[in-house]
Formats: structure tokens, C-alpha cells, sequence
């Protein structure tokens, strides 16, 4: 069933070649997406981890954002890990760079500052039981942050997924799009890329049903 899905990656920059091979893992052959033309008849999208300006900017330079954009408008699921988070924001704050806007949240760059530049931590997510074994469906998700951003504030129809202990949002899903500040790419644990692999099936399915492509 997930073999025939085509699930993009966005490879401007950043950590992309971790998310194609943890796809990979999952048979899944992902299509790394450089020019507009990749964006074609994707099922989904991953945007990963790196420089937001950097991968902003570069989407702009080659005509990236119109497609993404409306990929994102016809209902196909895109994740955005770290970077990604950022560029799906609608708001991040005083930073001028490009901007995807999709993801009705505030999300702060770089929020643990110089002194927490990386750090890992077990963080509990419910919404993982749906693709975890059923002894495991409380195990908890080592997530990677590095130099991460954190979510400031959800706007109307955002569900968070996990908080830090303090309370600090950390992953988000508005409807077909998700964002995680830290990096499931960088582990050994798939739930994360499973509940995406999830998102864009059920997606495919509904359009079926409606008689769509
Ligand atoms: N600090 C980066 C940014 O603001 C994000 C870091 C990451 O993706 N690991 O763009």
C-alpha cells in the first residue's frame, strides 16, 4: 500500500538525505525536490531541518513556494521538522525571510539560545499509540533538538502533539499539516515518519473516494 505513495522531500538544504533514508526504511521511495517541477503529483511533502533563511530563500530562487503552497491548499500532508516548523509559520516573530505561512502558528527561532545549543529529551506523544506496537503505545519519543525553535503560541484548529515539561509546545498538527521542532530523522525510532506515512494514505484514501486522481 505505501510502496505506490510519492512523498516529497525538500532538498535545498539541510538535513534531507536522513529523512530519505528513514523513508526508504519504510519502503518508501521519497523524491528529493529541487525545482517546481518536483513538486508535481507528490502525495506529500517533508521539509527537514537546517537554515530556515537559507531554505526560504533558496525555495524562492527557484520558484518553490507558489508549488508548495498550493500542494499545501489541495489537502496534501507536509511535515516540517526544525527549519521546516519555521518555514510553515505564520508568524515567527521579527525575522525577514520567506515564509510558506500554512501552519497557523508563532513559532520562535533558535529558542533555547547559545547556552542549550542541543540537547535530547524522552517526550511523551499521544499521538503516536496509532502506529506503535500495542505493549509500547505509552513509550515515550527521544526527541533531537538542535539550535530548535519552539511553537509561542496556537491559533484557532492546531491540536499539540507534545510539550516539554514546562509546559513549551514542541509539535503541532493543524489538519494535513504537521511540525515537529526537533528532528525524528536523527533516530533509530520511525513513529513520527509512520504517523506522516499515515497522514498522506489516509489523504489518498479520501480522495479515492471522492472519485479524485
Ligand atoms: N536554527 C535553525 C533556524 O532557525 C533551525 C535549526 C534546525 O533546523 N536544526 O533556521
Amino acid at each position: 500500500m505505501v510502496a505506490v505513495t510519492t512523498v516529497g522531500v525538500l532538498a535545498l538544504q539541510g538535513d534531507f538525505r536522513e529523512h530519505v533514508e528513514v523513508l526508504g526504511r519504510l519502503g518508501v521511495e521519497a523524491r528529493e525536490v529541487r525545482q517546481s517541477g518536483d513538486v508535481e503529483g507528490l502525495d506529500g511533502l517533508i521539509i527537514p531541518g537546517g537554515e530556515s533563511t537559507t531554505i526560504g530563500r533558496l525555495a524562492v530562487t527557484y520558484g518553490l513556494v507558489a508549488p508548495i503552497r498550493r500542494l499545501i491548499a489541495a489537502g496534501h500532508p507536509v511535515w516540517g521538522t526544525c527549519a521546516g516548523l519555521i518555514f510553515l509559520a505564520r508568524d515567527i516573530g521579527g525575522y525577514d525571510q520567506p515564509l510558506l505561512g500554512a501552519l497557523n502558528v508563532v513559532v520562535e527561532r533558535n529558542a533555547f539560545g547559545r547556552q542549550v545549543d542541543s540537547f535530547e529529551i524522552d517526550l511523551p506523544v499521544p499521538a503516536l499509540a496509532d502506529v506503535s506496537p500495542p505493549d509500547e503505545a505509552q513509550r515515550p519519543f527521544r526527541a533531537v533538538f538542535i539550535r530548535a525553535p519552539v511553537v509561542k503560541a496556537v491559533g484557532p484548529g492546531v491540536d499539540v502533539l507534545a510539550r516539554l515539561p514546562d509546559g513549551t509546545v514542541v509539535a503541532v498538527r493543524q489538519d494535513h499539516i504537521l511540525g515537529t521542532a526537533f528532528h525524528p530523522e536523527l533516530t533509530d525510532d520511525t513513529r513520527f515518519h509512520r504517523y506522516f506515512l499515515r497522514m498522506v494514505q489516509a489523504r489518498k484514501g479520501e480522495r479515492r473516494a471522492h472519485g479524485g486522481p
